[in-house]
Formats: C-alpha cells, structure tokens, sequence
C-alpha cells in the first residue's frame, strides 16, 4: 500500500529496475563538482520515474536550502520549517506529498501545474543531508514501485553527493597547499633576507669597534617581528581548524591592550600617527574576555590599518563601553577595499589580488575567530581609495 512515509527496505525486485539504476549509478563513479552532481541527481531521478521537474536541498547551518533546481523560479519557494521536505529529513523517510494536500500549501506550485511530489532523504552514515524532490505534471503519477525505486535510488544520490563533497575537500586542501608553500616561502624571504643582512651589518660594526646606527636595530626587530607573527599565524590556523583554541575568559582593562598594541605597531610603523579616543572616559574599561587573544584582534586591526595606508598618515582608535557592550574601532586612511572583496577577507589565505604588503592572508580569519568565541561582531565600511574602518562589537560579559 502507498503510504505517507515508505521505508527503504520495501523495494520490488526486477531485472530491468536493476540495470536502469545500475546504469544511473555507474554515471556518479565519474568524479563530478558539487553543482553537476545535483543536477546529475535530478536528471536521473527524472528519466528513472518518467518525472518532468525536481530539486536538491541541503541542510546546512541549520537551514534546509534548495541548492539546485530544474525549474529556477522554484528558488522563491522555501521549504516550511514543519513542511513535507523536512518531514523527509528529520524521518529520513521518503515522503509521497498527497495531491490534494501540497497545492493548498505552495498554491506557485499548483499554479504552475505541478500535481505530484516525491520526497527522497538524503543520509549517510544515518544522519540526513539533504532531501531530493521530485515532481511530475500528471496527477496520479506516482505510484508505490516509482516510490520505491526513488527511495533505493536516494541512497545512491547521496553517495554521489558525500563523493562530491570530499573530491572538493581534496582540491581545496590542494589549492591551499600550493597556495601555502608559495605564500609562506615568499612571506618567509622577507624577514629572513633582513634578518641576515642587518645583523651582518651590525656584527661587522661590532667588530670594528664601531657604533650600529639605530635604524639597523629596529630593522632586525622588525624582522623577529614579522617572523613570530607568520609563526604565531600558521600556530593559530592548525588550533582552529583542529576546534583546539582555548580561551581563558577573565576580567580585565580593554584600554590596556589597546596601550600595548598601540606601542608594538608604533615600533613596526613608526610614523603613522595612532590616535585613541576612549568614548566613556568616565567608566571603567573592565571586560570579560581572554585578553591575549583580544590583543592579537586590536593588533591585527591596527597592524593592517597600518600596513595598507600611506606612511605618515593618521590611524584613529576609538572605544567605547554603553549597555554592557564594547564597541572598538579602527580607522584609517588607506587604499580601502572594494565591495567584491569585502565579503571574502576574512577567509583564510585570503589576499586581494594584487595586493603589495607582507602578509598570509590569515589576520583578519583569526581575528572573526576570536570575535565569534567572544559571541561578538565584526563589521566593516570601507571607499576605495579613501580608508576603511572595522568595528568590533563585544559583550562585556560574554554568557
Ligand atoms: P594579511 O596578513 O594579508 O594582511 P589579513 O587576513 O589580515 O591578511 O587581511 C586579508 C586581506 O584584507 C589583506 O591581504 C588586505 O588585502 C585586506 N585588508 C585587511 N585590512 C585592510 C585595510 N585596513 N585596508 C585595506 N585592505 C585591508
């Protein structure tokens, strides 16, 4: 008997059931990107029920997306929280929508003729990812065999998918591996040359008696500097990727470490000129938060705001406590960044094209680290050619 939920286990047997879904799983053996497997999905998943339309939906971040589709316009259609499709996904059973159910429900579906709908889970390793819908124009088209050859043909799918998934796992641990080794080795030159050179200089001084200039001495810090904080970067990515960073939450003064970063970046930078405002002078600037780790997010603010500005100009520190939250700006008057790259800053590796100025493209992803364990936020505004600024929102008291 059709029913509203079916269980993989009722599938009919049959010679020419068989080899159709054989066929349809020798096609997913080919290594496939994530978007052509979907699409590969529904194709086959239509010609193997005689179907005309169908989607992909994927639960992530704690929504269920439709991430492909043969009829586009069906994108404006979400899938309702208690709805059919996740009825599929929680009970990780194929769900038959009933005709004269679905049409009252998304009444775009019934104006654009579509009178059945299947609802196959996507699961492995018994968890649900995902649900495949497929649907017909015919009204009593689905009946329990097409039912049953979509269930057995879901598990399949959802193979395909997890297959996808880590041949893109595998490229892009690639991509960034080649994109490590040459950023590294080009980011590791730098200091390194300086280091070699200055304090050859300065051992030949030495030797001679004589007097380094100052400047020789603060090329060699700057080196040590560069190095431990490429060091310090690559130390951090490995603990978050590994879901190892600790934090030590604790109260203490944010004005301090806006004093210390302030005086490290001065002594890398020293002729921007760092202007500190503190917004609520008269209260305390007391925070619960780990402060090492809030260091290295006002550092690496104001370490960029430095880095891609012109020297000698003005970098202004504002911060201020109100309703039992810290706001902390950095502004400068830079290159700024443009629109398309905004979005994308704070991913690993990430550096704009082009870009001039010693980096790993790892700052900004461990300081939205380290603002997400405080439960904050960090925002950014930003004219080409004029400066950007980021905010850090915080709770003073993190729950
Ligand atoms: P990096 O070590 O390369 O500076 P970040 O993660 O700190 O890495 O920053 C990522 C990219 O964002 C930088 O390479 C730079 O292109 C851009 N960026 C960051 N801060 C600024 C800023 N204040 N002004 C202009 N561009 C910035």
């Amino acid at each position: 008997m059709l029913q509203n939920s079916i269980e993989p286990d009722e599938f009919p047997t049959g010679e020419n059931l068989i080899s159709s879904i054989y066929l349809s799983a020798v096609k997913f053996l080919y290594p496939l990107p994530l978007t052509e497997t979907y699409e590969m999905i529904v194709n086959e998943a239509i010609r193997l029920v005689k179907a005309e339309s169908g989607s992909v939906f994927i639960f992530e971040n704690n929504e269920l997306n439709r991430v492909y589709s043969t009829l586009p316009r069906k994108f404006q259609i979400q899938p309702r929280p208690k709805g059919f499709t996740h009825q599929a996904l929680v009970t990780k059973k194929t769900v038959v929508v009933p005709e004269e159910k679905f049409s009252a429900i998304h009444p775009q579906i019934k104006s654009r003729h579509t009178k059945s709908i299947v609802l196959i889970p996507l699961t492995n390793r018994n968890k649900s990812f995902g649900v495949v819908s497929i649907g017909s124009k015919e009204k009593a088209w689905i009946n329990e065999d097409k039912v049953n050859i979509l269930t057995l043909f879901g598990s399949i799918a959802a193979l395909a998918i997890v297959k996808a998934r880590l041949n893109k796992n595998l490229e892009d641990a690639v991509t960034n591996r080649d994109l490590f080794i040459s950023l590294a080795g080009h980011e590791l030159k730098n200091p390194v040359t300086a280091l070699k050179g200055f304090s050859q200089l300065i051992f030949n001084k030495v030797i001679a008696g004589e007097k380094a200039p100052l400047t020789w001495y603060q090329r060699l810090y700057n080196g040590i500097e560069m190095l431990s904080r490429l060091i310090t970067e690559l130390f951090e990515l490995n603990q978050i990727r590994a879901g190892k960073i600790r934090y030590l939450f604790r109260p203490f003064s944010f004005g301090e470490i806006v004093n210390l970063a302030v005086s490290e970046t001065k002594l890398i930078h020293p002729d921007n000129k760092i202007i500190v405002k503190y917004g609520s002078a008269n209260h305390s600037d007391m925070i619960t938060g780990d402060s090492s780790r809030l260091f290295e997010v006002v550092n690496n603010l104001l370490n960029n705001a430095a880095k891609y500005s012109p020297e000698g100009s003005d970098i202004n520190v504002y911060y201020k406590i109100d309703k039992g939250l810290l706001t902390f700006s950095v502004s400068d008057h830079g290159r700024g960044i443009k629109k398309e790259y905004i979005s994308k800053i704070f991913n690993e590796f990430y550096r704009i094209p082009g870009q001039k100025g010693e980096g790993l493209g790892l700052g900004l992803f461990i300081t939205k680290n380290i603002v997400d364990a405080h439960k904050g936020k960090i925002r950014i505004s930003s004219k080409p050619s004029h400066g950007t600024k980021f905010t850090v929102i915080l709770p003073t008291k993190p729950s």
